[in-house]
């Protein structure tokens, strides 16, 4: 049973001013703070003139299939990660494969891996659920599309990911 409490508001509390002109002088001792801050110092950037050069590794973004030395894609279509993903963000086909390879063996491969950026919320659960360390989220942030259709991307893409400074 929802027990309700009467609140008694003060004649100040009514007229909602003091609260308002509390909530203003917040917002410009802040303003100020933010003026006579150093660039260096400020915690916003005035992107894309300049960027964030020191994201750091644990950052959540774009997501990279991770391959072998020789270019085999590690992934082996368990469907870990899209069954792990919350955002029903992955799409996977899987092939089996036939050619029992030595170097890495697997029976299957996917013939389709998707990602759809629009629907991922980066929570990294599809990392952290992949048994064979084939999918991790690099630090690269700068993820910008102009339809739906160019925010899914596929192995072709996913390969490719670099992290931001560095491989
Ligand atoms: S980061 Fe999260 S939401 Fe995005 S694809 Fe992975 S599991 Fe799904
Ligand atoms: S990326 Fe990892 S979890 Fe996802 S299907 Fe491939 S091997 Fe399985």
């Amino acid at each position: 049973m929802a027990i309700k409490k009467e609140v008694k508001l003060k004649f100040w509390d009514k007229i909602y001013l003091p609260a308002v002109i509390k909530g203003m002088g917040i917002t410009i001792s802040h303003f100020f703070k933010t003026l006579f801050t150093p660039p260096s110092k400020r915690y916003t950037i005035e992107y894309p003139d300049r960027r964030k050069e020191d994201i750091p590794e644990w950052y959540r973004g774009l997501h990279r299939l991770n391959t072998y030395p020789d270019g085999t894609l590690k992934c082996v279509a368990c469907f870990c990660c899209a069954t792990a993903c919350p955002a029903d963000a992955i799409y996977i086909e899987p092939e089996d494969l036939e050619d029992f390879d030595k170097e890495h063996p697997k029976e299957k491969a996917p013939k389709v891996f998707q990602i759809d950026l629009h629907r991922c919320i980066y929570c990294g659960f599809c990392e952290e659920a992949c048994p064979k360390d084939a999918i991790v989220l690099t630090n690269h942030y700068e993820i910008v599309h102009t339809s739906r259709e160019a925010g899914i991307i596929g192995i072709e893409e996913l390969v490719k990911t670099k992290r931001e400074g560095g491989e």
